[in-house]
């Protein structure tokens, strides 16, 4: 998704507000119904992106491997210099800026370290290796 930003780009102080979706699927399919809303200001050639970005994240719960899916929502709170393009996550091409690889890594450092379906989720019995969510253990209870 690129960000047309030739309508602020010359003249400073201009304000631009994004409010879009953006598709991170050939990054990391694990982001999904991304969004990033906030707006780009142009301070002196300089432009100031400040945005919330929020996304549904889908992976593999770490107790009982099934699917987990949860929120996730990060702060986008860079610049980008119009005179010298240094940041390579940023590409200006025809007035445009790519939001996507910032998008993508804001969104990653989110990402918990631990990814629970749920906060309880009782995963899988060690012993028979039952998901303990959806069935009782079979393993013989109060026997020592
Ligand atoms: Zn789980
Ligand atoms: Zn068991």
């Amino acid at each position: 998704m690129l960000i047309d930003v030739s309508k602020i780009k010359g003249s400073k102080g201009d304000v631009l507000l994004i409010d879009t979706a953006l598709d991170l699927s050939e990054l990391d399919p694990a982001f999904t119904d991304v969004k990033v809303e906030g707006k780009i200001k142009n301070i002196a050639g300089v432009l100031t992106i400040k945005a919330k970005i929020t996304c549904t994240f889908t992976s593999i719960c770490d107790r009982c491997m099934e699917e987990a899916s949860m929120p996730l929502e990060a702060k986008l709170d860079t610049i980008f210099d119009l005179n010298e393009a240094k940041d390579d996550s940023l590409t200006l091409e025809n007035g445009k800026i790519d939001l996507i690889r910032t998008a993508y890594d804001a969104l990653s450092l989110e990402v918990p370290m631990v990814i629970l379906c749920k906060e309880d989720c009782k995963g899988i019995c060690p012993d028979c290796g039952v998901n303990l969510n959806n069935e009782d253990c079979r393993c013989e209870k109060g026997e020592e």
